[in-house]
């Protein structure tokens, strides 16, 4: 009989990627989504662009310093630089966990008012094993769930938690840390209090599923939404009342055994969220601490000024890598709830110009 396989080096993984003071960098849009980023600056939709894109984000100097680990799309896992060193080896040598997104798109729940459940199971047990070769050390698999008068409904909620904890069984027992993203839209135009009452309904559900599916607590990593009003809802809300919310709902929900929640920044400005990040972890500080890092697993908010900046013109390279750095640097301040502005997002290219500290975090 084959015995489950030991769980120490996903459970050591799941410690680094959660280490204070660093996070990931969600680089896993597939095809089709990183087609439409690249678009928006002009660029086509072709391998060598996707290659370029991404050779520019991994090859930026010092930003292992901030990041614990980066996720990769099937395509870009198999990539190497233009002079041939493999994405894999690059992000090694920088210190950086190489993850690989695993689940394969949406499809429709029949009977329900346009609600989703993820694809991928299937053949998950094969393809995480060779994506552990090829030397991912963790994984991504994206639910998602939207907010509405009668939405989320039991079933949606249900079938969600159920695959996601399945994927991360799965993933144990191949030797990938799985980061569970029960990710639930901030379309519409709900309240925050109404946010968190969902978001609660969905941790604890996910969390139920995740213990009855026998998946190893100390070896995976949640990544949430922030707790925000929908994007059209009238209400606004302070930096502190999204960080009173979202404490509030994570200690209602999430064991302490799990070593790290990784923020994504869906629908939030590159500023928002690394002052959402800040402002949460300062109020955990000040209410007796937080169980898990709470840390970020950004793809917008750390990928959208860089991609403007380079364009695909290779004499910009050097220059869209400084704003990554300062993207990665302020985010990995916020874990610690040390960030204080101005955000690399708002300087524009001519104080960029004459202040080359700003990225080392010098005094500004
Ligand atoms: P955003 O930070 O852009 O929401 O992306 C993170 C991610 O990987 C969503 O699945």
């Amino acid at each position: 009989m084959v015995g489950p396989a030991p769980l120490d080096e996903v459970i050591a993984n799941a410690n680094k990627l959660a280490q204070p003071g660093k996070g990931i960098l969600a680089s896993d849009e597939s095809t089709r989504t990183v087609g439409k980023r690249l678009q928006s600056v002009g660029l086509d939709n072709t391998e060598a662009n996707r290659q370029a894109f991404r050779e520019m984000l991994y090859t930026t100097p010092g930003i292992g310093q901030y990041l614990s680990g980066a996720i990769l799309f099937h395509e870009t896992l198999f990539q190497s630089t233009a002079n041939g060193t493999p994405f894999v080896k690059v992000l090694g040598e920088a210190g950086i966990l190489p993850g690989i997104k695993v689940d394969v798109g949406l499809v429709p729940i029949p009977g329900t008012d346009g609600e989703t459940s993820t694809l991928g199971l299937d053949d998950l047990t094969n393809r995480s094993r060779a994506y552990y070769e090829q030397g991912a050390r963790f994984a991504k698999w994206r639910a998602v769930l939207k907010i509405g008068a009668n939405l989320p409904s039991s079933l949606a909620i249900a079938m969600n938690a159920r695959d996601l904890a399945r994927y991360a069984s799965i993933c144990q027992q191949s030797g990938l840390v799985p980061i569970v993203e029960p990710e639930i839209l901030i379309d519409g135009d709900h309240t925050l209090e109404r946010s968190a009452e969902v978001a609660e309904r969905v941790f604890a559900a996910v969390v139920a599923a995740l213990h009855e599916h026998r998946v190893c607590l100390e070896g995976i990593l949640l990544k949430p939404q922030m707790i925000l009003p929908g994007a059209e809802s009238p209400q606004k809300a302070s930096p502190e009342e999204i960080a009173a919310a979202t404490l509030r709902t994570l200690r209602r929900t999430i064991p302490p055994a799990v070593p790290g929640v990784m923020f994504l920044s869906g629908g939030q400005s590159e500023q928002e969220a690394t002052v959402n990040l800040n402002t949460l972890n300062s109020l955990a500080l000040q209410t007796g601490g937080a169980p898990w890092t709470l840390s970020f697993s950004f793809g917008r908010a750390l990928q959208a000024s860089p991609l403007r900046i380079w364009s695909g013109d290779a004499s910009k390279v050097e220059e869209a890598q400084e704003m990554a750095v300062g993207l990665a640097r302020v985010n990995a301040e916020a874990v610690l709830g040390k960030y204080s502005g101005p955000h690399p997002s708002k300087l524009t290219a001519s104080l960029r110009e004459n202040f080359r500290g700003w990225r080392q975090g010098e005094p500004r």
